[in-house]
């Protein structure tokens, strides 16, 4: 091997083929077997792609063929960022906010989310203990390989957003799944909680409001996880509060974690700029947790992107201190209008079985009456026939339910929920 790579080089042959057809030489000189020999890291292989991904080829394919597909598959939403958030963004590039931050993020931008957190959430970080990071994705992911590693487990309450147990899989961790039922509004059952711990359970990764079902965990039933979490020091919390600003009941506000009694000293809080501002290309995501726990998120965002984009940060402190409270009640009272229209065409579908969720932009009906509970071949057939896009919930861990989302317009709602009932009317004849 060594002396292969010796030959080559001080081989002459380069040179000499360079002068005479420069762009055949790599082609040439490849040997052949190489390519085959470099095998992917094992942790990786078995890393799956987004179980959507089939669905999604089909649009595409659909689209390219000229076809108009309605799709309910994507979780952003579909008003567009606030003004002073755009105008920022011209801003800080026409200023020259361009160069690298701190890897943590600027002091502007992390002083501004500790006071949103201590102001609506009534969390006490230190700006010390924010991490900015590009999405909250990035911040899930860096909770889960700072803290678990091979040998640990990870729970994770089902329905899921299914990057989790990807994530805890590719730190070598094992991902457990907490099942939860659609009679209990896919909430966590603090008992089942309590019998899925083991010696080896190093985190649990709470969802809150839940991406897909939507649901919000009331303030009492969150303090009857905290009770059984409570009973054992080694576990951590890493709490995506990414949809906290989309809830729609007032009598079942969003409840942060780490603000239960006992909960701050082990909770990971993970929230961002992508659904309550709309900024999702602007990637713009930040953890909060005490120092001993952020340390080694900060040490890996070092070592792997440094900083968030510096005009991201920019655009992120204006949200957090110029968006008029107004504004963001306005696009909130616009979402829950959208859901109650989607529930109420679903109640009038036979056999379909849903819940009022009372947060996100997603409801996940159960529809196992129909395809004998198969939701995957529903949602390929679904589009097939009707031009209509929806997630299977089997991607999230629900088999026998569909992912809608209703982050889109009103017309596309009507045309999309008129498509579902044709269709399952039309499945049963
Ligand atoms: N957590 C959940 C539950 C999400 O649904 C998403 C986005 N789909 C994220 C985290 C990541 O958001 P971001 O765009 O900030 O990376």
């Amino acid at each position: 091997m060594k002396l292969c790579f010796l030959l080559l080089l001080f081989s002459p042959l380069p040179s000499i083929i360079s002068l005479v057809s420069p762009p055949s030489f790599t082609t040439h000189l490849r040997p052949p077997t190489s390519l085959n020999s470099i095998l992917p890291n094992p942790l990786v292989a078995e890393i799956k792609m987004s179980a959507t991904v089939e669905l999604f080829s089909k649009v595409k394919a659909m689209e390219a063929e000229g076809k108009k597909v309605t799709s309910l598959c994507v979780g952003e939403p579909d008003f567009p960022p606030p003004q002073v958030v755009l105008d920022e963004l011209v801003n800080a590039i026409s200023s020259g906010q361009t160069t690298y931050t701190a890897v943590t993020g600027t002091e502007e931008l992390r002083s501004a989310i500790a006071a949103d957190l201590l102001k609506r959430k009534h969390l006490q970080y230190k700006s010390t203990e924010i991490l900015v990071s590009n999405g909250a994705k990035q911040s899930v992911y860096q909770g889960v390989f700072a803290i678990c590693g091979p040998g640990d487990e990870v729970i994770i309450p089902a329905p899921y957003w299914p990057s989790y147990p990807e994530m805890v899989a590719l730190t070598g961790a094992t991902p457990v799944i907490l099942p939860t039922t659609i009679e209990d509004e896919f909430l966590v059952n603090p008992k089942a909680l309590a019998a899925a711990i083991t010696p080896k359970t190093k985190m649990i990764i709470f969802c809150n409001p839940s991406n897909p079902s939507g649901a919000v965990h009331s303030a009492s039933l969150m303090s009857e996880i905290a009770d059984v979490i409570r009973d054992y020091p080694q576990l951590a919390v890493l709490s995506d509060e990414i949809y906290e600003r989309l809830v729609y009941n007032p009598s079942n506000p969003h409840v942060s974690f780490a603000s239960l009694p006992g909960m701050y000293d082990r909770t990971l809080t993970v929230n961002g700029f992508s659904k309550a501002y709309a900024m999702t290309g602007l990637r713009l995501g930040y953890m909060a947790a005490p120092a001993n726990l952020l340390k080694p998120c900060i040490t890996i965002q070092s070592q792997l992107t440094s900083c968030a984009s510096s005009i991201s940060q920019a655009a992120g402190v204006a949200a957090l201190t110029k968006v008029q409270e107004s504004e963001m009640e306005a696009n909130v009272e616009i979402m829950r209008k959208k859901r109650d229209y989607v529930l109420s065409k679903l109640a009038a579908m036979p056999d379909v079985k849903s819940f009022t969720p009372d947060g996100a932009f997603y409801v996940l009906p159960d529809v196992s009456a129909y395809y004998d509970g198969d939701d995957a071949t529903l949602c390929l057939d679904l589009l097939e026939n009707k031009a209509l896009a929806l997630v299977p919930g089997s991607s999230f861990g629900a088999p026998g339910t569909i992912r809608i989302s209703y982050a889109t317009s009103q017309e596309e709602l009507e045309i999309a929920m008129q498509k579902l009932g044709d269709f399952l009317k039309e499945s049963r004849q």
